[in-house]
């Protein structure tokens, strides 16, 4: 039998109510925010990953998926590397939206100099080539903002808050959402920090796992969130990134921190929260929630030098992104069912001398807008009404003979079962009413 690729999932029924539903309330919230959407390519060019996630991140070492055409596959197989293909020819699934977006931003000038943001909304699966586990998978969903062109501290509060209200619309019980930032310094200060932290794991070294000895001179900010305790344990002691920022960075955290205290938005601060990517620069912040165990939920943040990484004009942004996949989990564990019911629908039931009459009944109530399911298997009048109840109709439109003669339907209420008749030319119009 044929099966899916592990890690991967179809998306059907429900579950695909819900992320529907994602979507729906993204467009509804993130447009009043003043957001457009946006999509781009699920294939990029590595070079526009490797840029701007960092050559060093795991994303882009181990997790990215790589794509190479069945016309090259087997040149680069025979030379055992792919050094000899142009750029173009270099191609990956996008691991993550905001390198393509800002990809994006650079290629069309969406922030000419001197001109307003751009704020972009995206919904769309990524891919990496993870261990697949609970609310880990291979391909999953994101929807996520980009706003490109604003330094301000302000649009850092807002991004945060309009996660917050986005997570709430969604149904979380906001008690229950725990928010962490930090700010991670910019081209300033980090650099003499990283250097700190990474005189610190050599100091360590025999204390600490292999690959925190390989994020030492690789990205050693990694090390504080290793998954080995131990290491973990002696991070802790390692230098905060508090106590190294310079004073405009400090600043713009204070700035921050303020418009979200002003807002009302609860926030722990969290020194090591550093986020696995390297284009990350100042405020990042990350949403759990609690007892749902499944890890963060979402997060983002500033990345004031990634449209330069890209190749365009020195451009501030900051934005996050949500897994779906994770949230429908979490919601799931806090009871509530983001998929909703299934939308109600009317059917439309005949005996077979009304075949034509419910043709043309069909028609009618679909262009007005109602959803409207009927038999095309010449079942029984029994299991057509059997049929109507398993697919959870609210009212059931039958015509015989008698109703085809008269010029009417008989409409009834499934659940009351309650009948009325009606002239088929006012039918949408009563089932509308009714429904
Ligand atoms: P990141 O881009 O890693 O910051 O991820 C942002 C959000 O995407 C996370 O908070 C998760 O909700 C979700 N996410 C990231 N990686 C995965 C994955 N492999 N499977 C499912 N969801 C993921």
């Amino acid at each position: 039998m044929a099966q899916r690729v592990q890690g991967t999932e179809d998306l059907f029924g429900g579950y695909m109510r819900a992320w529907q539903r994602m979507c729906d309330v993204a467009r509804d919230l993130f447009g009043a925010y003043g957001f457009d959407a946006i999509e781009t390519p699920a294939l990029e060019q590595v070079d526009t990953f490797v840029h701007g996630i960092g050559e060093s991140t795991d994303v882009v070492r181990k997790e990215m998926f790589r794509v190479f055409s069945g016309a090259l596959l087997p040149e680069v197989l025979e030379r055992g590397s792919e050094g000899h293909l142009k750029a173009r020819q270099r191609m990956a699934m996008r691991p993550e939206g905001t390198a393509g977006v800002v990809r994006a931003a650079v290629e069309h000038n969406f922030v000419p100099q001197g001109g307003s943001p751009s704020k972009l909304w995206y919904a769309e699966a990524m891919f990496r080539g993870e261990r697949p586990q609970k609310g880990r998978l291979r391909q999953f969903h994101q929807v996520g903002i980009e706003w490109l062109g604003a330094p301000d501290p302000a649009a850092d509060a807002e991004c945060i808050i309009v996660l917050i209200e986005y997570f709430k619309r969604l149904g979380f019980d906001p008690a229950k959402l725990r928010l962490v930032i930090n700010s991670m310094g910019d081209a300033n200060c980090r650099p003499a920090y990283r250097e700190s932290v990474r005189q610190f794991i050599l100091d360590h070294a025999e204390e600490m796992c292999d690959d925190c000895i390989e994020r030492a001179e690789l990205n050693p900010l990694r090390a504080f969130d290793c998954k080995n305790d131990h290491c973990r344990e002696v991070m802790e002691a390692a230098p905060k990134v508090t106590g190294a920022l310079c004073d405009d960075c400090r600043a713009h955290y204070e700035q921050v921190k303020r418009y979200l205290d002003e807002a009302g938005i609860a926030y722990e601060e969290d020194p090591t929260l550093v986020r696995g990517l390297d284009y990350y620069t100042r405020t990042v912040f990350e949403v759990e929630v609690e007892g749902a165990g499944v890890g963060a939920i979402g997060g983002g943040g500033r990345y004031d030098g990634l449209m330069e990484l890209e190749g365009g004009k020195p451009t501030p942004g900051i934005g996050f992104a949500v897994g779906f996949e994770r949230i429908y989990l979490a919601l799931q564990s806090q009871g509530v069912d983001l998929a909703g019911s299934e939308p109600s629908c009317v059917y439309v039931a005949c005996m077979p001398d009304a075949r034509d009459a419910a043709f043309r009944a069909t028609l009618a109530l679909r262009s007005a807008g109602i959803r409207t399911e009927a038999d095309y298997q010449g079942r029984s009048l029994k299991a057509q009404f059997k049929q109507a109840n398993k697919l959870g109709a609210r009212l059931c439109v039958v015509l015989g003979s008698d109703e085809v003669a008269a010029g009417v339907a008989t409409v009834r209420n499934m659940q009351t079962h309650d009948q009325a008749q009606v002239p088929m030319d006012g039918l949408a119009a009563y089932v509308t009413e009714q429904l």
